[in-house]
């Protein structure tokens, strides 16, 4: 994947958690846990025995992330 600020190839990797993995809408910490109930995005759902993990691209001259997510399923079970 090419990075969408500079161009360059970016690092396949993944982001892990022992968490369900979301994107919550604002800043308040309060929402974290209750993603569906507040128009926030299950990046992965949470596997009981492995945890949750998405994967991400990494660029680190401009130290961006992007995650592609498809339906919060989590990547570690493929
Ligand atoms: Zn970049």
């Amino acid at each position: 994947m090419r990075c969408p600020y500079c161009g360059g190839e970016m690092e396949k990797g993944l982001i892990q958690s022992q968490y369900e993995i979301a994107w919550l809408p604002g800043g308040d910490r309060s929402v974290a846990g209750r993603a569906k109930f507040h128009n926030g995005i299950v990046l992965s759902k949470l596997n009981l025995l492995r945890g949750s993990a998405i994967t991400a691209w990494l660029c680190r001259s401009c130290e961006k992330v992007v995650i592609d997510f498809v339906g919060g399923e989590c990547d570690m079970n493929g």
